[in-house]
Parts: structure tokens; sequence; C-alpha cells
């Protein structure tokens, strides 16, 4: 991992090898940063992604290997019992274009992976709604 810091945007590289989400945590934790959006393209060739299944409140997830493009990642940052929480999610394309999408929890680099972290002022934190089955954001009051 390499990245740079740019106004208010971290620019980062990922090698391959490289966990996605494990690394933007990283970088979260070594910056201090408590709120931002996250966007990146790449290509990965393991990625577990998934769903929530609103009866079961449930993830879902499934493992994939193979030659994939991040065709998109998009995702934000906030805190959670005051640490970073990760919200990411994922399309990936695959031979002859298919894509397929969904929450993301992994994904390891297989070529590179360009990820923009957008740095924002202030701090949205997380709690767990029992009706939803989720962490979701809190605004300070
Ligand atoms: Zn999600």
């Amino acid at each position: 991992m390499e990245y740079r810091r740019f106004s208010d945007t971290f620019v980062m590289r990922l090698d391959p090898g490289e966990e996605v989400i494990a690394s933007i945590g990283a970088l979260c934790e070594r910056e201090g940063i408590k709120l931002g959006r996250v966007s990146g393209i790449g290509a990965v060739n393991e990625a577990t992604m998934g769903y929530f299944d609103t009866n079961t409140k449930q993830y879902y997830s499934r493992d994939y290997a193979g030659i994939y493009e991040i065709a998109n990642l998009s995702g934000n940052i906030s805190t959670h019992d005051g640490k970073p929480y990760l919200h990411i999610h994922a399309v990936l394309a695959g031979e002859g274009g298919t894509a397929f999408g969904g929450h993301l929890s992994r994904a390891v680099v297989s070529a590179t992976c360009e990820v923009f972290i957008r740095v924002l002022d202030g701090q949205v934190g997380r709690s767990f709604s029992e009706e939803i089955g989720l962490n979701v954001m809190r605004f300070p009051g």
C-alpha cells in the first residue's frame, strides 16, 4: 500500500496480494479518518460479497475466485464505538463483461487497486437497530 494526501483526499494504491477492506481500514486508523467517502477501481482475483436479507436480518456472502475488474467500489467511512467503520459495496466484472455486485467484505488485489478517500469534517456514528438488524448511521444531536 502506498498513499498520499491531496487537499481533502487520500489517493491510495494497493498492490497484488493486498486485501482492499483491511487496507482502507488501516489507512483510516493511521490517519484518524472518522468520516469520508470511498471510491475506487482496480482488479482482484478473490472477493467475498453478499447481501443483507431483510427477512432473516442476516448477511449472506459468497466467495468468488477468478479474474475480475472492480468496475466500481463505492462506500463510506463513519465510526462505531469511536473506531472507523467501513461500509463498502462493489461491482465486479468478469469475462465477457458480466457484472455482479453487493456488500463487499473482502477482496484481494490481483494487479492494482486505486482508491480515493475523501475526508469530511465531523463525525457520524453507528449503533445497532433492532428493527432493521443493522448498525445504522446515528447523527450527533
Ligand atoms: Zn452494505
